[in-house]
């Protein structure tokens, strides 16, 4: 039994120890350790993916699996959340983003 995992204990980090809970809106499943991509729909620029999580403007998670994007691109779930029509372009880009973040078949690797 090792217990070396010291290494990233940082409890006095500035951070508050409150977890921020993302919900995704296709699975509305709940996980602070999952990854979860932030959705945004700016005000200027449409609806794009917020990779940094920082962007002003109203937002909606999806999780990391396949499905979900699948989902929410081919369905309404996005929409509904953000409150915006989501257009063929922007359906687009979170097509390509699921294909190169969340492949089908990446159940192997995280
Ligand atoms: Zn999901």
């Amino acid at each position: 039994m090792s217990e070396s995992i010291g290494a990233r204990a940082s409890r006095k980090g500035p951070r508050p120890k409150h977890v921020p809970l993302r919900t995704c809106v296709v699975c509305r499943d709940k996980d602070a350790k999952r990854q979860f991509v932030r959705i945004v729909r700016t005000p200027d620029e449409g609806v794009q993916i917020d990779p940094t999580g920082k962007r002003n403007g109203r937002g909606a998670y999806l999780c990391d699996k396949f499905t979900c994007w699948e989902r929410a691109v081919a369905g309404t779930a996005l929409d509904r959340a953000l409150k915006a029509d989501i257009d063929a372009d922007v359906r687009n880009v979170l097509s390509q983003y699921a294909d190169e973040h969340f492949r089908k078949d990446d159940n192997v690797r995280s």
